[in-house]
């Protein structure tokens, strides 16, 4: 009988398996499967994973011998699996780095299983004592909120004090707690009653309720209609019916307080997963979603990736957003790879958004996803008024037009909160010479044709690139005339704040974008701070997404200008998202809201058909327009990317693939190859980017044109020279 060998999948970027002989003493069996294998790979050790058995030929090469496995018990089982091999075929991409990416990091690197015991923590005798003497600080903090709570658990800590770990450690070093056994723990009081459904969200409920079996739905529902009502009372069913529930939220929408609010409506654990967590954390999370105890999974993009041995539900709130994208590595959708998941578990899947993204209004309009809508806002609260503001001719400070700064005054004034909405961060988006005409541009991501501005920070004084990174002072006379006169051209949030202040110094004036607020709980510190009294957040599309803020009246929308004319055919999506989502924070609770939009361009076709149609008349016609110009959602898209110091090897590089993937092909009309051109932004830290974008008005041509030539393109002499990478359904051209 021939021996049996191992194949593997192994986190490099070949598309190959690799076949190794059982470590000593084991025989190879169907059980091996998903399971995590070290083995010798050059010289180096490498963590694989099995993907099936393959009889060693006798005559063959003798094959290198594994070294052990990591757990007597696969990690990678059953609709995972089977839905990730899917992931790997659609992405075009190796099986072994797609397995990687879904992974934990800590088991990617073949560290142990993690521990999924329930700890907790409490204060010691000597704690309770030693609390009023404590020095103010974070363990003093952390000491007054454990003695508020008794006893609580380590995944509590997790959610409601992110960063607890180190100053837990400073006061377990001083004695003053120590850690407990929860398994017997209560794990959540019972769960709190929540406001009665309206109609609309009752009827969107119902039919949630109801699905049997694969089910995916848009809740289509504008900012303030309850959503979230809607997804926990879904949740809730899921779990009376025994199952898992997953809830996949953009980035910054993954707050404290939202996980708390669920766990208190819900009456069960919700166990988080994001980039605030550290990589243990975030093992402990998926392992316990492995084995099951996981009952609700809240978590953002990487979370798809969560085993659900016992899934009932999958909800994607703010599907639109595109923080479900991954930009590098293995380039997969949240969004698109949870409905595959869901239809492969047999399951439904809710979509929630007040903006969705056209393709999901397509699937909808073709009938692929039931729509449920919610119209109106529930509870009293009323949509905003909208007015546009004509800043032509009109004198401006900070880019603002004197009678916006009016308008806050009036707010501020009768008591409400002001958001002011600037897309673009720093002091100014360039720095001029005023006497010669020299503007500071970034030397690493500037081409003779198309010049980088650097942007001005703190005042002016500073400069820096907001595609690579590079900080650096700015200069105190001009390089080429040595004059005297650099101004800042333009406004960014600095600058709107710097005004502001100077106006409004009788309320706080605070900004929020990811100069000012690096730290996932900074942004709810900002919100804290300011509370329910009058005041001023200016802020960048961070501020655009889903926090209640009950007092705001007015939303100040400054400076879109810039988006109305972008060359990227999803601009306007974007723009129109971003604008309705901004608009929706005003007027949340019982008093009315209003947005005032200043702009240059008062009769632009797409503000119009926003104003008076709202987003689903300008998706209307947008979709129209996709559909006769064979973009997407009517077409499907995979973009080839390639960079390098110099801009001939990447030309070559997809000269070639074009060459292939033409030889695939004779049916010009199936597919479009364009290209190779240089990328929208034609360098970036030093790298010259070129791409060659595919299309197809069938996803099968396109697919079947990728799975014939991929293999051969990434044995191109040029393939291991180049940073390149494949982008199946692209979405930033
Ligand atoms: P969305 O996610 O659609 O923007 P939320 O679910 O956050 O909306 O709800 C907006 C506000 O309306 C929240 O304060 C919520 O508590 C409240 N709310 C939701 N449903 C109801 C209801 N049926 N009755 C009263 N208030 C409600
Ligand atoms: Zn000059
Ligand atoms: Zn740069």
């Amino acid at each position: 009988m021939p021996a049996t060998a191992l194949q593997l999948a192994l986190p490099v970027p070949l598309p190959t398996l690799f076949d190794y002989t059982p470590p000593p003493g084991h025989m190879a069996g169907p059980g091996d499967v998903g399971r995590r294998l070290r083995v010798p790979f050059g010289p180096r050790e490498m963590v694989g994973i099995v993907t099936g058995l393959v009889p060693s030929a006798p005559d063959a090469p003798p094959l290198r011998e594994a070294l052990g496995f990591l757990e007597p018990c696969p990690v990678l089982t059953g609709e995972l699996w089977d839905s990730l091999h899917w992931l790997a075929r659609y992405l075009h991409a190796p099986l072994g780095e797609v397995l990687a990416t879904a992974l934990p990091a800590t088991l990617r690197r073949g560290e142990a299983l993690p521990d999924i015991a329930d700890h907790g923590w409490q204060l010691t005798e000597a704690g309770y004592t030693a609390l009023p003497s404590l020095r103010a600080g974070a363990p003093r903090q952390l000491a007054e909120w454990l003695q508020a709570q008794g006893q609580c658990p380590e995944m509590r800590l997790d959610i409601a004090q992110p960063g607890w770990r180190a100053p837990m450690r400073s006061l377990h070093k001083r004695g003053l707690v120590e850690e407990i056994d929860m398994t017997m723990w209560p794990p959540v009081p019972t769960p709190q009653i929540g406001p009665t459904l309206n109609h609309a969200q009752q009827a969107a409920a119902d039919a949630i309720r109801a699905a049997n079996g694969y089910a995916p739905f848009l809740l289509d529902g504008v900012t303030g209609s309850g959503k979230t009502e809607v997804y926990l009372d879904a949740i809730a069913d899921c779990l009376a019916r025994g199952r898992q529930a997953l809830v996949l939220v953009p980035e910054i929408g993954l707050t404290p307080q939202m996980l708390a609010r669920f766990e208190q409506r819900l009456g069960v654990p919700v166990h988080a997963l994001h980039s605030g967590l550290n990589d243990n954390e975030r093992a402990r999370t998926w392992w316990a979603a492995a084995n099951g105890s996981a009952q609700v999974i809240v978590g953002t993009r990487s979370a798809v990736f969560v085993p659900l041995p016992n899934a009932g539900l999958i909800v994607i709130d703010e599907e639109h957003d595109s923080s479900y994208k991954q930009f590098d590595g293995i380039r997969y959708h949240a969004r698109d790879f949870a409905i595959v998941r869901a239809k492969t578990m047999g399951i439904p899947v809710v979509l929630g958004s007040a903006t969705p993204s056209l393709e999901t209004l397509q699937n909808a309009q073709a009938g692929r996803y039931s729509m449920l809508r919610l119209t109106e806002r529930a509870g009293d609260a009323k949509p905003p008024r909208v007015r546009v503001l004509d800043v032509r001719k009109r004198p401006l400070q900070a880019g603002m037009a004197p009678e916006m700064l009016s308008a806050i005054r009036s707010a501020i004034d009768a008591g409400g909160q002001v958001l002011v909405f600037k897309n673009r961060r720093g002091y100014a988006p360039m720095l001029l010479c005023h006497d010669c005409g020299w503007s500071a541009h970034c030397p690493r991501c500037s081409t003779p044709d198309k010049p980088t501005p650097m942007t001005a920070h703190a005042g002016g004084k500073r400069l820096q690139c907001h595609h690579c990174g590079n900080r650096r002072p700015a200069p105190s006379a001009c390089p080429d005339c040595a004059g005297l006169a650099l101004e800042p051209q333009g406004n960014g949030t600095e600058r709107i704040e710097e005004l502001l202040a100077a106006q409004f110094t009788d309320v706080p004036v605070i900004r929020i974008d990811r100069g000012s607020t690096q730290r996932r709980d900074a942004l709810q510190q900002h919100f804290d701070t300011l509370g329910s009294q009058p005041g001023i957040l200016i802020g960048t599309q961070m501020l655009a997404k889903g926090h209640d803020l009950p007092n705001l009246t007015l939303v100040a929308v400054v400076g879109i200008d810039e988006g109305l004319y972008s060359a990227d055919f999803r601009s306007g999506e974007k723009l129109s998202q971003l604008l309705v989502q901004v608009a929706g924070r005003a007027g949340r609770a019982d008093k009315p809201g209003e947005v005032l939009l200043q702009t240059h361009h008062p009769d632009h076709p797409l503000l119009h058909t926003l104003i008076n149609g709202g987003y689903h008349a300008f998706a209307d016609e947008e979709l129209a327009l996709r559909d006769a110009a064979s973009l997407p959602p009517y077409a499907h898209l995979a973009v080839l990317r390639a960079e390098a110091k110099h801009v001939d090897a990447p030309t070559r590089f997809l000269a070639e693939a074009k060459h292939l993937l033409e030889g695939v092909n004779a049916d010009v009309q199936a597919m479009q190859l364009h290209g190779p051109l240089p990328a929208p932004m034609p360098r970036r830290a030093g790298y010259q980017r070129m791409q060659l974008v595919i299309s197809a008005s069938q996803r099968k041509t396109l697919h079947q044109a990728l799975g014939t030539v991929m293999p051969t393109i990434r044995t191109l002499p040029d393939a291991r020279k180049l940073r390149w990478s494949l982008d199946v359904d692209a979405v930033d051209l």
